[in-house]
Parts: C-alpha cells; structure tokens; sequence
C-alpha cells in the first residue's frame, strides 16, 4: 500500500497560555479526523514569559507527533514562522495562528484543494470578528498601500494562514534574505495559488499579541522587502520643488516687469534659492537612491526565477 501522506501544522506562541490547550485539542480533533494523512505539529514559542513552553513540555511529552522550537527571546511572528517551516516534514504545510481565530476545521476542505493541484492556498478573511475598529481599518489600508507600492501583487485581506505544498516550502527556506515578509514571499514565488475564504473569529482567549509597535514593524518590513518605490518618491518631491522655485521665479520676473506689485526685496532671491536647491538636494538624492536600491535588491539575494518543473533535462 502506498504511504500516507503527512501534514505539517506550523504554530507560533507567543504568551499564549491561556489558548495553548484549546488549540491543541481542537487542532488534534481535526487532524484525527483526517484518517487519510499522518501528521506533525510543529509549535514555535517565541520567547513567551509565562507558562506557554512548561504547558506545552507537559503535552509533547505524551505525543511525540507534537514537537516544539524554542525562542531564547521574542524574535516576532515571521521569524516563528519561518522557523518552523525548517523543521517540517511534511508534504504539505497548514501554517495556522495559535487563538484559533481561523478555525482549523476548514483544512479539509483546504486540503482538497490541494489533492486538485493547488499548491499555495491562502486563507482570505471574509468577515473578521470581534477586532476592533482600529484593527480593521488600519488591516485595510496596510493591503492597499502595500499593493500600491509593491512590485508583486500581494492579496488583500490574507494572513499567514496558509496551506503550502512542500516544494513552495523548500523554495522558501532556501531564500537567503533575513526578515522574511511571508505573506509577500508566499506570493512572490508564483506556483498554482487558491483563495480559501473563510470567516475569521474572536481571539479564543486572551489579547492580541500585535499592538501597534508590532503591526508598524511588520507593515514597513512588508513595504521596504517588496518596493523601491519610496526611495523614488524622493525624485518627485524634488522636480516638484523645482517647479515651485521656476513658477516663483517667474512670478517675481513679472511683478518687476510690470511693477505689479512691489515686492519686498531679497524675497524672490531667498525664496528662488531656497526652493530650488532643496529640489536639487532631493533629485540627487534620488539618484543615488536608484543605486541603494539595486544594492539592496542584490543583498536580499532572492534568486532571479524559480524553477518549477523540468521535462527531459
Ligand atoms: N505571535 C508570535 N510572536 C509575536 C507576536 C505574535 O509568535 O511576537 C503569534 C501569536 O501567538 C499568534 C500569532 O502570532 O499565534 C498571531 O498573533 P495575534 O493573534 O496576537 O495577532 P492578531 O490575530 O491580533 O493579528
Ligand atoms: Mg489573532
């Protein structure tokens, strides 16, 4: 008979006693159901400082399917999660939040997708509930800026719950870039994705472990490792200034001309230089921003493409 296939369940911690329980029952639950596939849950704990790692200690050592990575301190959620792909052994990958907010009922229907030929499916929330106004408006206008300003289109409205094939995975871990912005990532590599939609729930227990420091730090690592745009930003600000300094100077040329009106001396020579020169600074800027850019493109050292199949090579 052939061998089952195996599913890999990656889940960050981070203070998360309150939920740690709940979410291993119910993940168990769902995945015991799946008498089709063996499976792993692989656990990272992020440097939580309350009981989050003896409780979990207590589970893995009566279920050796359950294995747990753990932080010297608080390295953040992509770093969690980035680690736990190194360590799975699966076919196929379900990266899922440990509050429960995305239930983890859906994986079979997810699963399905994936026996089809999708190998990247992605979680997109619906209806998101029990989030705060704030939450849901600052989540919003996070998509559109970075689909704005990004070079790879990312999905709106997606986390990182995720179901991934392997080979998405191994693509992944072998990217050599630090700071690894998943969900921009998960994207980038191409490969057949598939929208799952879901509704996304209230925290099972306890608080958001993403105050708005956190959020701030993931919106600008996601915008900074997917976008140049910024740095070019700088050259419009400068021609625009530029511009102001040419209309003035030519406002100034008139009023003398016509004696228009009498304007106090040495404001159009201070206004003119004042205005123009911080045009230059920022157009130079600029350029040598163009050329930061490159060097930061190349430090990332994402390969060029990824293969996907060869046939007869
Ligand atoms: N998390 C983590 N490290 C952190 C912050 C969060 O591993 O520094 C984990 C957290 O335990 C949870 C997941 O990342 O499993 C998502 O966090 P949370 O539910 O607090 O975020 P929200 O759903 O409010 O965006
Ligand atoms: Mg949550």
């Amino acid at each position: 008979m052939k061998e089952k296939k195996k599913i890999s369940v990656v889940i960050p911690m981070y203070f998360e006693e309150e939920v740690v329980n709940e979410c291993y029952s119910r993940m168990n639950d769902v995945l015991n159901k799946l008498d089709k596939y063996e499976y792993e849950i692989i656990v990272v704990d992020d440097g939580s400082k309350d009981n989050t790692l003896s409780l979990l200690e207590e589970l893995a050592r009566k279920d050796n399917k359950l294995k747990i990575l753990s932080f010297s301190r608080n390295f953040g959620h992509q770093a969690a999660v980035t680690a736990g792909l190194k360590y799975v052994s699966g076919d196929v990958i379900l990266i899922i939040d440990a509050d429960m907010q995305d239930p983890p009922e859906v994986l079979e229907e997810m699963l399905e997708l994936w026996e089809q030929g999708n190998e990247v499916i992605y979680g997109k929330r619906k209806v998101r509930k029990g989030e705060s106004k704030f939450k849901l408006l600052s989540a919003k206008m996070f998509y559109r800026t970075l689909n704005a300003l990004s070079d790879v289109e990312i999905p709106v409205d997606t986390g990182d719950f995720r179901l991934v094939d392997r080979k998405v995975v191994d693509v992944i871990n072998s990217l050599p870039e630090h700071n690894k912005f998943l969900r921009g990532l998960f994207s980038w590599v191409g490969y057949k994705q598939k929208a799952y939609e879901y509704e996304r729930k209230e925290r099972f227990a306890g608080k958001t472990k993403y105050p708005l420091k956190k959020m701030l730090k993931l919106a600008s690592d996601g915008i900074i490792s997917f976008s140049t745009k910024p740095l070019k930003m700088l050259g419009i600000l400068g021609i625009v200034a530029i511009i102001i300094s040419i209309v003035i100077l030519i406002y100034a040329l008139i009023s003398y001309a016509f004696n228009l009106n009498q304007l106090t001396p040495g404001w159009t020579s201070i206004m003119v230089a004042i205005t123009f020169f911080a045009g230059v600074q920022l157009v130079s800027i600029w350029v040598i921003s163009e050329y930061i850019g490159r060097i930061y493109d190349e430090t990332r050292r994402r390969p060029q493409y990824i293969i996907d199949k060869k046939i007869n090579i």
